[in-house]
C-alpha cells in the first residue's frame, strides 16, 4: 500500500501561506496505474493473436475457479441454469468480476 495515499490517489498537504489543506494527487500512483494500463494495451495486442477457443477456454477456467473458490455459491448452483440457457452475457458478467475488472 501506498505510504502516501493510502491508495487513494491523492493526500492532503497544508497549504502555509493560505492557512488550508490542499488535496494533492499522488502521482506515484497515478504514473503505476498508467504504466499499467499501458502494459494491459500492449499484452492485448500480443493475445488477440489467440484463436477464440483458446481464450474461451482461460475465461470458462478463471470464472468457474473463482467461484469454486467463493463458499457463497456452489459451482452447479451459479452455473447449470447459465449452461442450459446458453446466458453468455451473465456468464460473461461473472467473468468480469472475478477477472477482477
Ligand atoms: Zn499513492
Amino acid at each position: 500500500m501506498c505510504e502516501k495515499c493510502e491508495g487513494n490517489l491523492w493526500y492532503v498537504v497544508p497549504n502555509h501561506q493560505h492557512d488550508i489543506l490542499e488535496r494533492i494527487e499522488c502521482l506515484d500512483c497515478i504514473s503505476v496505474l498508467q504504466y499499467n494500463d499501458d502494459v494491459k494495451e500492449r499484452i492485448t495486442k500480443i493475445i488477440v493473436n489467440a484463436s477464440p477457443q483458446k481464450l474461451a477456454q482461460i475465461v470458462s477456467e478463471g470464472v468457474v475457479n473463482g467461484v469454486a473458490k467463493n463458499d457463497k455459491e456452489s459451482v452447479e448452483e451459479r452455473f447449470e441454469q447459465l449452461i442450459a440457457t446458453k446466458d453468455i452475457n451473465t456468464i460473461l458478467a461473472l467473468a468480469t468480476t472475478y477477472a477482477g475488472v
